[in-house]
């Protein structure tokens, strides 16, 4: 069984070099959900798949560059005439927090127009619970304490992809990473300190404490994209696409 893994946002917030936010794809037989969808993933999703494929969206964090696609993404299934429930896991207020933004962006339609596919909300904890197929649980890691950040492992098709979301580097990173197949990790800069943010010096100096196969570089600023030719780890880019 393979897991097909597609980068369709690998950008920071600021979408330097023209990157999409946060927004991963990953899919097996019976199995097909997004971690993360940032402000700008509809467009980047239309562009490599249909988005009524899609059964569950895992959540790492309450940023907009991570969870602002939703309300975006809810309309467009509606309109759409989406029949598959959809589920989202995320943080312990997301459901309130997304319900907000949909509110903000188009209050002609959240709040007046029910969305008629079955739509569930689930809080993800380190316990693992089944997702759009997979088994995903979250782990605390320290990146803004208001975002309530997490980083995600999935078991999908007999893999273990685990993703850092937003972090600094810390040991809750050794236990997001543990045993992955893949880990999908943050470096935000090169190597410029961040209370928020990893950068990829860091990471390698703490390679040797991260128990996983192959790591592959997300979320990358200015800096970070500045210093690509020299990173001896892969970095990940928009559209690219892989298979477990
Ligand atoms: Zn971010
Ligand atoms: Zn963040």
């Amino acid at each position: 069984m393979t897991v097909k893994v597609r980068f369709l946002g690998t950008g920071n917030a600021f979408a330097d070099g023209g990157r999409s936010h946060a927004c991963i794809h990953l899919e097996a037989t019976g199995a097909s959900l997004l971690l993360d969808c940032g402000g700008s993933s509809l467009p980047a999703i239309k562009k490599s798949m249909d988005p009524a494929t899609l059964q569950a969206i895992a959540i790492s964090h309450l940023h907009g560059d991570h969870f602002g696609g939703i309300p975006y993404f809810l309309m467009e299934q509606h309109f759409a005439g989406r029949k598959a429930p959809l589920a989202i896991g995320g943080p312990r207020e997301l459901q309130q927090r997304a319900t907000r933004a949909g509110e903000a962006l188009f209050q002609d339609f959240f709040g007046k127009i029910a969305i008629d596919y079955g739509l569930s909300f689930v809080t993800l904890k380190d316990t693992p619970v089944s997702l759009g197929g997979a088994e995903v649980s979250a782990l605390p890691v320290k990146h803004i304490a208001e975002s309530d950040p997490h980083g995600l492992r999935v078991k999908i098709a007999g893999k273990l992809v685990a993703y850092s979301g937003d972090a600094r580097w810390s040991e809750e990173l050794v236990a997001v990473a543990k045993g992955a197949d893949l880990f999908i990790c943050e470096s935000t800069h090169f190597s410029r300190s961040d209370p928020a943010h990893l950068s990829y010096r860091e990471l390698i100096a703490n390679r040797a404490k991260l128990d996983c196969g192959r790591i592959i570089l997300t979320h990358l600023g200015a800096e970070a994209q500045a210093h690509l030719a020299e990173l001896e780890l892969e970095a990940a880019q928009d559209g690219m696409l892989l298979t477990l």
